[in-house]
């Protein structure tokens, strides 16, 4: 899922300076499971923001939605008929959902809710960390499943760079070398011959790095 978290009350009241009309935006995909854009961080965010007007005795309208996704056409057409009644939408979503509302309600400013951060799991209740950057070349057949992109803070393809200590890692010394964790399954798997293979030269364009990015898949296309 895409890992999100909630941005400060304070930076959200200063980009919403000068509207008089919010739409909370929620999105019960991914900031759900995060708890960082749902139905229940809309409300509590609503409250918190009608607070802080009624404090400044302003009169404020703040509505709350939340749709079932914010990056897909069908969903975000549902606010279409309500959009007129509002100077702004704030929206609970990761990035992407931010930016898919902001494409097609071209005359209404969205603003981002949360900090997208990653692509991830929840470790346990509270604790996100990152296991995918979407490079476009998956190499996971040959790492025991443990990806160096986004587990390695050097996303080194040919081993560790042996700055690790007790198996974390010297960049993020909370977080354990990625390189370690995947020399530790190669041989749980007994596939320690894999280490030895020698990655090419990987390809950045298929990443990020090569720019934005487009997938078309004619079987799947209507
Ligand atoms: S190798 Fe690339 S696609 Fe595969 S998990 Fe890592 S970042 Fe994601
Ligand atoms: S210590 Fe491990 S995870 Fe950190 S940069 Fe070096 S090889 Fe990568």
């Amino acid at each position: 899922m895409i890992v999100a978290k909630k941005k400060p009350l304070e930076e959200i009241i200063e980009t919403l300076k000068g509207y008089d009309r919010i739409l909370i935006l929620g999105c019960n995909e991914c900031v759900t499971v995060c708890e960082a854009g749902g139905k229940k961080e809309v409300a509590v965010l609503a409250s918190a923001l009608r607070m802080y007007f009624m404090n400044q005795g302003r009169e404020v309208k703040i509505d709350e939605v939340t749709l079932e996704r914010q990056c897909d056409h069908e969903y975000l057409e549902e606010v279409r008929k309500n959009i007129d009644q509002y100077d702004t939408v704030l929206s609970l979503a990761c990035g992407v959902g931010v930016q898919f509302m902001a494409e097609k309600y071209m005359a209404t400013p969205v603003l981002p809710g949360v900090d997208t951060c990653f692509m991830g799991v929840t470790e346990e209740r509270g604790v996100w960390t990152e296991r995918c950057q979407g490079c476009g070349q998956c190499i996971l057949a040959w790492t025991a499943g443990i990806c160096p992109v986004s587990r390695c803070a050097k996303r080194l393809f040919n081993g560790p760079c042996g700055g690790s200590t007790k198996g974390k890692c010297e960049i993020h010394k909370e977080l354990a070398c990625g390189w370690q964790i995947i020399i530790d399954r190669l041989n749980e798997l007994g596939r320690i011959e894999d280490y030895e293979r020698l990655m090419p030269i990987k390809d950045w364009s298929t990443e990020r790095a090569g720019g934005p990015r487009k997938v078309v898949r004619e079987d799947v296309r209507s």
